[in-house]
């Protein structure tokens, strides 16, 4: 197998001045763009439809409150900046067209190209079932992390003001579903604010009304990590 390795492979063909267009400003795009600092003879544009790069792996810190937004997220523009030939281009791209090796963004510009990364990273699966998206975000930007955490907190407020055991008892169950890394680290989270929280700052919840329950089709969780583990 050959290891793609963009400064020897972009350089390769001709010494002269290449277009390079890399779509996407996260840990793939961004590792790409280091790559191509101050690499002679070739002009880096980063496109992204976000001007800043998100350390995605601490989302769910944001989401239970332990972190605030700005302490995960990063203008792209700065962790380029030592880089005199690389440009950021905050933009969406709607389209590609090789046969003319140009990119269309949503603002109806364009960008020519002679070589394209495509490093637009992944969406949340929800295995058919979108219309789930409505009522439990996935976790993949602030503005998603926001969400959660805006109604794990609602719910604790209302919680306190709960008219029945049972209504108490419903608003303070969560439940997470996929039993993988992101979801045991946001389900132990989730406990840990709650009776963080509860026992600190409400008169009327006990640590032991919170529920978290987590939610795994296969037969153990985190299936990636060696079972041994487990013992
Ligand atoms: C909650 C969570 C926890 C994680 N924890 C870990 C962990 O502990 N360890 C680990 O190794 N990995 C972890 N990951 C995975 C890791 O974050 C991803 O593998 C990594 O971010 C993928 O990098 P990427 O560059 O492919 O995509 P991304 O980092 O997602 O970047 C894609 C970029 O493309 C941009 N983009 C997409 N479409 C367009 C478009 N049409 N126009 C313009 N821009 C566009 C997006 O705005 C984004 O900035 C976690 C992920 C999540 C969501």
């Amino acid at each position: 197998m050959t290891v793609f390795n963009p400064r020897r492979d972009f350089d390769a063909e001709h010494r002269v001045s290449r277009r390079v267009v890399i779509i996407g400003g996260g840990f793939g795009g961004l590792a790409c763009a280091m790559e191509l600092g101050n690499a002679p003879d070739i002009d880096v544009t980063v496109v992204d439809r976000r001007n800043h790069n998100l350390f995605q792996p601490l989302l769910y810190q944001v989401a239970t409150a332990a972190l605030s937004p700005a302490d995960i997220a990063e203008p792209i523009r700065k962790t380029l900046a030592r880089f005199k030939n690389i440009n950021m281009i905050m933009a969406e791209v709607v389209g590609i067209d090789p046969s003319s090796r140009m990119v269309s963004l949503s603002d109806g510009d364009s960008l020519s190209y002679d070589q394209l990364v495509i490093a637009t990273g992944s969406d949340y699966n929800y295995f058919g079932h979108d219309e789930w998206r409505e009522f439990a975000p996935g976790l993949k930007s602030i503005h998603e992390a926001r969400q959660i955490r805006h109604r794990l907190l609602l719910a604790f407020e209302r919680a306190e003001r709960a008219k029945s055991e049972a209504e108490k008892q419903a608003l303070l169950t969560s439940i997470v579903i996929g039993g993988g890394p992101t979801g045991v680290e946001m389900a132990g989270a989730i406990s840990e604010l709650g009776r963080f929280m509860i026992s600190r700052d409400f008169r009327n919840l006990q640590p032991d009304n919170l529920k978290v329950i987590l939610v795994e089709a296969g037969p153990r969780i985190l299936a990636a990590f060696p079972e041994h583990l487990f013992a």
